[in-house]
């Protein structure tokens, strides 16, 4: 999670576009069955205009690409804010078998908070899901963004 943290808030001069600092600040890693890092993805829907570009939906095209299989089994989805309902079905069908994440999202989070995707028993893959992992900090995290 401390990466996850470290890939939604890129370091002051860092290298990351001046557009990346409008985007809310979320991160997702995404690792392998032998815990090796494959992807990493930030929420770029501002800096991309692509209303699709969530931290989680970038990490698993990434890690897809990287590993030339769209199945992602045996692997862990790490990020900082709990995932939306794209997210959450996103992961379900790339069938990644441990989600991990940090802060709760009353509004719109789909994994618990206001509906719980990954756990429908009317779909045929569910991840494992550990909830609020640092969740303090990552949500202190998102506080700063909005201060
Ligand atoms: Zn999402």
């Amino acid at each position: 999670m401390r990466r996850a943290l470290a890939v939604a808030s890129p370091p002051v001069g860092s290298v990351a576009p001046v557009a990346a600092i409008e985007d809310i600040p979320v991160g997702a890693v995404l690792y392998g069955p032998d815990g090796e890092e494959i992807a990493v993805g930030r929420n770029e829907r501002e800096l991309s205009g692509d209303p699709t570009a969530h931290a989680e939906i970038l990490a698993l095209r990434r890690a897809a690409a990287a590993t030339g299989a769209w199945r992602l089994e045996g692997c862990t989805l790490v990020v900082t804010l709990e995932p939306c309902t794209m997210c959450a079905g996103a992961l379900v069908l790339a069938r990644v078998s441990t989600l991990v994440f940090g802060a709760w999202e009353p509004k719109t989070g789909a994994v618990g908070s206001l509906w719980d995707v990954v756990r429908d028993r009317r779909l045929n893959h569910r991840p494992e899901v550990y909830a609020g992992v640092l969740a303090t900090e990552c949500a202190a995290v998102l506080r700063a963004f909005f201060r």
